[in-house]
């Protein structure tokens, strides 16, 4: 086995449960791609909410990223006794408290499957991942990466895909779909109950979260979607630029 399980909170009650619910998801992506967690060390590591792109969760290349030095950044700050451990996986999938300690357990699913997803990309296609990295960070530079932009984006769309599908197949097609309707409708109605005084950036924040569960709730998982084609669609628009950005 080798990934493992950390979690950076005191009260650690939940961990057993998310761990469960983690593993769920890698042996549904194991019957699609045959022991890919078991190629590497990746630990899946529940710390407090730190980033935050319209997701609860970051899937982290050591070395490779900005959100690498972030997060190594944030855990020498914290202290973290355990950060020498941390250090010693390939890969981190960062899962936010709050879905640590949600109560849903398909909002865990798409979270940790999402995730996941993005792992499967930079096994099974390196040289897309790579460039939807590239175009990520082009994006980042021209200051154009609002959330809309960003799960659009083909790695996005491909691991909210992935994600809605293993939600299917673990909980129903029935309880994820009233799931993500409860959801929408929860966050429509603090909009529209919040009293006058509330901060201009929650309601944009709550609005944000509305068009990332829609987004979710849109996507046809019967439409098959090709990840190569769709980023190589992206970079040809971008190539220039993005071959200069890369010397
Ligand atoms: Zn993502």
């Amino acid at each position: 086995m080798h990934h493992h399980f950390l979690d950076n909170y005191p009260n650690s009650a939940n961990l057993q449960s998310n761990e469960n619910i983690a593993l769920e998801v890698i042996k549904t992506i194991e019957i699609k791609h045959q022991d890919i967690f078991k190629n590497h060390n990746i630990l899946f590591f529940f710390d407090r909410d730190r980033f935050r792109n319209g997701e609860f969760g970051v899937f982290i290349i050591k070395d490779s990223s900005e959100n690498y030095a972030q997060l190594i950044d944030n855990l020498e700050r914290d202290n973290i006794s355990n950060i020498i451990k941390i250090r010693t996986y390939q890969f981190v999938i960062l899962i936010s408290q709050y879905i640590f300690d949600c109560e849903d357990k398909e909002e865990k699913i798409l979270t940790i499957a999402h995730e996941c997803q993005h792992y499967v990309q930079h096994v099974v296609h390196p040289s897309s991942s790579e460039k939807a990295r590239k175009i990520i960070r082009l994006y980042k530079t021209k200051g154009m990466l609002d959330n809309k932009i960003y799960r659009n984006l083909p790695s996005e769309k491909d691991a909210f895909m992935e994600a809605k599908k293993t939600a299917y197949g673990l909980c129903g097609r029935l309880k994820v779909d009233v799931f993500l309707d409860k959801k929408i409708r929860a966050i429509q109605n603090m909009i529209e109950t919040a009293s006058p005084s509330i901060n201009k950036k929650r309601i944009l924040e709550l609005e944000n979260d509305i068009s990332y569960w829609s987004h979710l709730d849109s996507l046809e998982i019967e439409n098959s979607y090709n990840f190569d084609e769709e980023i190589d669609e992206l970079w040809k628009i971008y190539e220039k630029e993005l071959n200069f950005e890369s010397r």
